[in-house]
């Protein structure tokens, strides 16, 4: 699915109005609304710190936890699903309260890290979003490539150790789903379900707020890639507010369009990618501005889809 369409969803949901309060893929494609609020009640031990973390004499999480084929997830986590069944699509959560949830995505492709490599590029890890975040103790929720966390360990570590943070997934190298996403080279089909499985094994190894979140790159996503996570037991999460910060050369057009579209529930698409979202921080303080003039509070994804339990502030 791509943004033309996403917006389209936006729409509909508006038209439809306040009586759906999770808006799921059966919704947008014409059968039986379904809601996504069935989900097993968050065990609140899952969020405290102090769970495995990575090796600390290398920095790396090593061969990470599990190695075989795909392991059902912790019914527990939030977001998960019933291993085998399609996963919902989530665009945001009810419609009522003041919560909204700040979602990042740290994307990484073999072409980022060359430019990394051959220092074209400083950073794809934005360090002032990170501080502003903690400074502030506001909480946020990170969707992660595989081959970010394997180039930033410590970042990663650093987010894992917040308990206002939550991890979630964003694939393994940031490749499409669908073949027809943007310029992203796609995933052959028969690697799917392995990629996605991979990149929470990488993530898992750093404890802290885990979650069966999964963001599909560039929202792209069709009925083949959805069939090809529901071993996973997980919820894809696209989003209500996609805030066009990937290479945007000014902060106001950021801010402009998060706070034109912002509601309660919302879910905002925002980068902490730095080279490939430079304009995002200095976005964040303004952002975070006009959500408190209009009563809305940032809260972890799972709170905002009413599947957490615990509130670390
Ligand atoms: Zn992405």
């Amino acid at each position: 699915m791509k943004k033309t369409h996403l917006l389209l969803a936006t729409l509909l949901t508006v038209t439809v109005g306040g009586g759906i309060a999770l808006i799921v893929h059966g919704v947008r494609d014409g059968s039986a609304p379904t809601r996504a609020a069935t989900f097993e009640t968050p065990d609140p031990s899952r969020s405290a710190l102090g769970t495995p973390t990575p090796n600390p004499s290398t920095g790396v999480p090593g061969s990470g936890p599990t190695t075989g084929p795909v392991d059902p997830p912790p019914a527990t986590l939030p977001g998960a699903t019933r291993p085998g069944t399609r996963p919902p699509v989530v665009d945001n959560g009810p419609r009522t309260g003041n919560r909204v949830a700040l979602t990042f995505d740290a994307d990484m492709t073999d072409g980022m890290l060359h430019s990394l490599r051959t220092g074209r590029v400083k950073s794809y890890a934005n360090l002032r979003i990170i501080e502003m975040l903690e400074e502030g103790r506001i909480p946020a929720t990170f969707f992660l490539t595989g081959k970010w966390v394997e180039r930033y360990p410590d970042i990663t570590r650093r987010l894992a150790g917040n308990p206002r943070f939550e991890l979630a997934n964003h694939t393994y190298g940031h490749l499409a789903f669908t073949s027809d996403c943007y310029d992203l080279p796609r995933v052959p089909s028969r690697l799917m379900t392995e990629d996605v499985a991979k990149t929470f094994d990488v993530i898992e190894a750093y404890g802290g707020r885990q979650t069966r979140y999964f963001r599909f790159p560039g929202l792209c996503h069709d009925g083949a890639a959805l069939a090809a996570l529901a071993p996973l037991g997980l919820t894809v999460v696209d989003g209500d507010v996609v805030s066009g910060d990937p290479f945007a050369t000014a902060w106001r057009p950021i801010v402009d369009a998060v706070l034109s579209k912002v509601r309660p529930g919302s879910i905002i698409i925002m980068h902490v990618t730095e080279a490939n979202a430079a304009m995002t921080d200095e976005a964040l303080p303004h952002i975070l501005a006009g959500l408190a003039a209009r009563g809305l509070t940032p809260a972890p994804l799972s709170e905002v889809l009413g599947q957490g339990s615990t509130n670390p502030r």
